[in-house]
């Protein structure tokens, strides 16, 4: 089973940005406005902007806007805060988005003081993180199971193909930028996901078992000596569904538990579960035609019956 990602949706026209971009800086009153302003109140993102125009000066010009001398924003009293507050700040930005190592650009969504504030008062951006306690480490050399994981998983919550502006925490472990980093763009990140979850799975074999040949194969041994060793090899495939199988279960099946119809889409309490419909127990094989998709109570139910 094939699946293709869906069309880029279409591309909002260069007016329509720049509209919003003036909207947004004359409800702030202002002649110009920081990205981190925009981010926080515009309609698109910021790097929809920049790309489409070349940069923020830019875009910033086209807009008839005068251009700040404080790209990220921020007053000069900055230098005047007290360190405690832009660590607690930063402790407290980190806690809210969820990921394992905070960026400039998650702060500057949803922080309080300027990051160029702060990556000055202690010299680099990581130094900051590090002041606060904060993880300095990076995701740079993390697989691309890693990433697919957790795109399956966005995806499976969702229900449906993630858009641009979902990939961020409490819903995605890994920011879109992160995405971005390793795979060029979103989109890039998007056609790798579906490339790896097309290919062939080769059901991957674990367990071997040697089993008696029945009696009723002796004839057979007269016509193919070769059968005259008394044991044939069963392969049997692995008994947990790999992510490719996951993934292809559940999208067969909507992201939707097959029996009840719950979805974490509508209830986010609700977790999928892969189940076999013949028990690997009993001979079923971890095959996407032996698998379906069971809400966790659905699930445990069905194990309590049998
Ligand atoms: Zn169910």
């Amino acid at each position: 089973m094939k699946f293709t990602l869906t069309e880029p949706k279409k591309q909002f026209s260069s007016d329509e940005l720049i509209k919003d971009l003036k909207k947004v800086a004359s409800s702030l009153n202002q002649q110009s406005i920081s990205i981190r302003e925009y981010a926080k109140s515009g309609k698109y993102s910021p790097q929809t902007l920049k790309k489409r125009f070349g940069s923020w000066k830019n875009a910033i010009s086209k807009a008839g806007l005068s251009e700040s001398k404080r790209l990220w924003g921020g007053s000069l009293s900055e230098t005047s805060i007290p360190e405690k507050s832009i660590k607690d700040d930063l402790i407290r930005v980190s806690k809210l988005v969820n990921i394992q190592s905070l960026t400039l650009g998650e702060y500057a969504k949803h922080g309080k003081y300027s990051t160029s504030a702060i990556s000055k008062r202690w010299g680099s951006w990581n130094k900051a993180k590090e002041k606060a306690g904060l993880n300095v480490g990076r995701l740079y050399n993390t697989s691309n199971e890693a990433y697919f994981l957790n795109l399956a998983d966005v995806w499976q919550k969702l229900g449906r193909q993630p858009k641009y502006r979902e990939v961020t925490a409490p819903l995605s472990k890994l920011h879109v930028s992160s995405y971005e980093r390793k795979y060029g763009s979103w989109r890039g990140a998007l056609e790798a996901f579906v490339e790896y979850m097309n290919s062939e799975t080769g059901e991957v074999v674990t367990e071997q078992k040697e089993e008696e040949l029945p009696l009723s194969s002796k004839d057979e041994i007269f016509k193919k000596p070769e059968l005259a060793i008394s044991k044939v090899v069963i392969k049997r495939t692995n008994r947990i569904a790999n992510l490719r199988q996951r993934f292809m279960v559940m999208k067969k099946d909507k992201f939707k538990c097959v029996k009840c119809g719950a979805s974490p889409a509508s209830n986010p309490k609700v977790v999928l579960h892969i189940d076999h419909i013949i028990a690997w127990s009993k001979g079923g094989e971890t095959v996407e035609s032996n698998l379906q998709t069971l809400c966790q109570d659905c699930n445990l139910g069905k194990s309590n019956v049998i």
